[in-house]
């Protein structure tokens, strides 16, 4: 009973292992855009995004995001 429980633990172990992680993913995406919203510093990690966050959150206000260096 146990061992047929073993072995689909260690399968599951072993697709974690090989599956990519979304986390390291996403701060690349972000690493190689680099944008910023100027009024409340949000990070934006893709143009379309830009106008979409300032109409949102900021409507009326003009679209300058800024650039990070980080
Ligand atoms: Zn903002």
């Amino acid at each position: 009973m146990t061992r047929g429980k073993q072995k689909i633990e260690d399968q599951k172990r072993a697709q974690e292992k090989n599956a990519p992680k979304k986390g390291s993913q996403i701060e690349s995406r972000a690493a190689a855009f680099k944008l910023k919203c100027h009024i409340c510093l949000a990070y934006i990690i893709n143009e379309s995004q830009v106008a979409q966050h300032y109409e949102n959150k900021h409507a009326g206000k003009p679209v300058t995001p800024l650039k990070t260096d980080a």
